[in-house]
């Protein structure tokens, strides 16, 4: 090993550190709530300069929705930030038929093992005319996933039993938004913070129905009981 590689830094662990102090001192000043809006930007403005440079073009556009059938993992965090969205842009007949898809989803994901969760193809509740309707909000589960080759997701959605089926990822893209956020939780988490992964539908199912998930997590406790991992 030379001397110049053993100085070199890990982009990649870079991006960690930096998101890591950032969220930390924002978390401490300003709060949580405050402290993810910038972060969800910083990992906004992070891919966007990503996808300017990177060697190959992304097939993802709006109205492609083969992903949004998977099922997504969330944080309490982002799934406070989606409720506050719901309250503040869907209309009351939009916000009780989601209220209904989610319960519905998350019955069905609870009669299944962890393994046929995995190839249900369930709708995610937010799909409206094959766009994602808190697009600004989504998880970053849905922010990092992403391709260079529709046909991947494609198969993926219409096999939902094979989970072998190659994605097309652009790597400095899915490691770059995995660096971000594995920062910003760990800042999270050196603040008391629940940082468990939660099923998307399950807590959302909690959190729609009262506040108590928000009080919890505010109290730094664990966000959603019975739930997550
Ligand atoms: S939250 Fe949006 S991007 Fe994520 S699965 Fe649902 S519709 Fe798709």
């Amino acid at each position: 090993m030379t001397s110049s590689s053993t100085n070199m830094k890990n982009p990649f662990t870079e991006i960690t550190q930096r998101e890591h102090a950032i969220a930390l001192a924002d978390t401490r000043m300003h709060g949580w709530q405050q402290a993810l809006a910038a972060s969800q930007k910083r990992q906004d403005d992070i891919s966007r300069l990503i996808v300017s440079t990177a060697s190959s073009g992304l097939a993802c556009q709006a109205g492609c929705w083969y992903c949004c059938y998977f099922k997504v993992d969330a944080h309490a965090e982002e799934v406070f930030r989606i409720v506050d969205y719901v309250k503040a842009k869907f209309n009351p007949s939009r916000a009780a038929r989601l209220q209904e898809d989610v319960a519905a989803n998350a019955k069905t994901l609870r009669s299944l093992s962890p393994e046929q969760q995995l190839s249900a193809n369930l709708k995610c509740p937010f799909l409206d005319d094959g766009k994602c309707s808190i697009y600004d909000v989504r998880p970053a589960r849905c922010k990092t996933f992403h391709a260079t080759d529709v046909d991947g997701c494609k198969q993926a959605y219409e096999n939902p039993t094979n989970l072998n089926i190659p994605g097309s990822l652009v790597p400095e893209l899915f490691y770059a938004g995995e660096a971000h956020l594995k920062g910003f939780r760990q800042a999270l988490d050196d603040s008391g913070y629940d940082v468990s992964v939660y099923e998307l539908n399950s807590a959302l199912e909690m959190a729609l129905a009262d506040a108590t998930p928000k009080r919890r997590f505010e109290k730094r406790k664990r966000a959603f009981v019975g739930l997550g991992r």
